[in-house]
Parts: structure tokens; sequence; C-alpha cells
């Protein structure tokens, strides 16, 4: 509870950060480097809270999660200055970074796919930050990149708690009609996985159009601290 209100309150400072006009210094200082501890593959859970993980006893609807880190500073707060501060410079970093994660992992052919963005909440945003992240992940694994989604408007779920978050339909993400990836592994690109509701609604749709198997490429993780079983079981019920 008390992470979700700092959620908050961050992204309230870089909302009002945005509108004075506050210049950014330079994405590589404030992230800093590469450290990431050991982490679960499917769920992508950090392993010091691997009590938490239920892999074992649900079906994921992706094959493997890459990651850089867990949600927390300084990844998370260049997150949300990328996402609402159009700090576009960071979010082509930390895609960079991911991209050379997922270079080896997949095979050649594999499309590199961004988590859609409603239309609207594009245009007042004025940036997509997941066809940031996408564009510079299929750049650095060396990857052709596709849209085929797209998704219809919901309330946004960021800065929510897991439990605190509505569970999205399945017929908020669709394909468009002309989308075909036939045979085709993908890596679907995402700034945060949460409860995990929104990357199975876009799998599910990857392979209605013949996806062969999805991975899952994500800038951080939030580890289940709070009454992880509750959340990680209502999230994956069908
Ligand atoms: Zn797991």
């Amino acid at each position: 509870m008390k992470r979700t209100v700092m959620n908050c309150l961050d992204e309230l400072e870089e909302i009002a950060a945005y509108w004075i006009g506050r210049q950014f210094p330079r994405p590589d200082i404030v992230l800093g480097d590469e450290v990431d501890e050991p982490f679960c593959s499917w769920c992508g859970q950090t392993e010091d809270v691997l009590s938490f993980c239920t892999c074992g006893t649900r079906t994921l609807p992706w094959s493997r999660v890459i990651r850089l880190g867990s949600y927390k500073p300084p990844l998370s707060t260049c997150l949300i200055r990328g996402k609402y501060s159009r700090w576009y410079e960071v979010l082509e970093l930390i895609g960079h970074r991911l991209g050379r994660r997922v270079r080896g992992c997949v095979p050649p052919h594999t499309v590199v796919v961004p988590m859609p963005m409603p239309y609207l909440r594009w245009w007042f945003r004025g940036i997509n930050h997941s066809a940031v992240l996408a564009k510079y992940v299929a750049q650095s694994a060396g990857l052709q990149r596709c849209n085929p989604l797209l998704r219809k408007e919901t309330p946004p779920q960021a800065g929510l708690s897991a439990s605190g978050r509505t569970r999205l339909k399945i017929n908020t993400i669709r394909s468009f009609p002309w989308a075909n990836l036939r045979g085709k592994p993908v890596v679907l690109v995402d700034d945060v996985l949460t409860t995990g509701r929104t990357l199975e609604v876009a799998s599910k749709a990857l392979k209605s159009i013949g996806a062969s198997t999805i991975t899952v490429a994500v800038a951080a993780v939030t580890n289940y601290e709070e009454s992880p079983k509750k959340v990680i079981s209502a999230s994956f019920t069908h």
C-alpha cells in the first residue's frame, strides 16, 4: 500500500515537472549500471521473493520473461519520466539494454511487437512508450518489428496496486484484420509486468493470429511483497 502511494506521488511529481519544463540529465547517469538479481524466467519474480512464485501450478501464456530488473528506483523513476514527461532518450537507452538481453535468446526470424496503447492515451501523453522501447529492442537484438495489435481505451492501471486493478477484459486488445504472424516467434515488449493480465490478453491476441511462441521482454517486474498468492492466482485463473 505504502509503495502504491509512493508510485502515485512519483507520477504526480513527473507530470508537474513536465508542465514547468524541467530539463533532464543524461539517461546513462540517472539509470546507472546494469544490475539485476537472479529471477524466475517464467514469471519474472526476483529469486528472494520466489516463495511467492506459483509457476509450477499455473499455465502461463508465454514461454519466458526477459527483464532488466525489479520495479524500483532508478529504473522505475526513469520509466515514469519516460512515460509521463516524454523523456524519449531514457526509453531509448532502456530499449537498447533490453534488446541486448533478448539477442541470442530467440531465433533470428522472431518478430518484436510492442504492447499496444489506446490512441486517445497516446495523443494525450504525446509518446507511446512501449513502441519506443520495442523500436530499440528490435534494433539492438537485430530483429524485425511490427504492430499487429490495437487496444481499446480503458482506465490506466499504472500506479495502482496489483489487487486494486480491474481485471482487463479479453476483448480489450485485438489484432488488425490483416495481421498475420503464422509460425513466427514473437517478443512482446512492455514497460512493467505487474499482474501479467495485460500481457496475457495481448499474448492471446498474438496466438490468435498464428504466433508460435511468445517471449515477454519487460523493462521491470513488480515483485509481490504484499499478499502475492492472492494476486497471482487471481490474475491467471481462466
Ligand atoms: Zn515463477
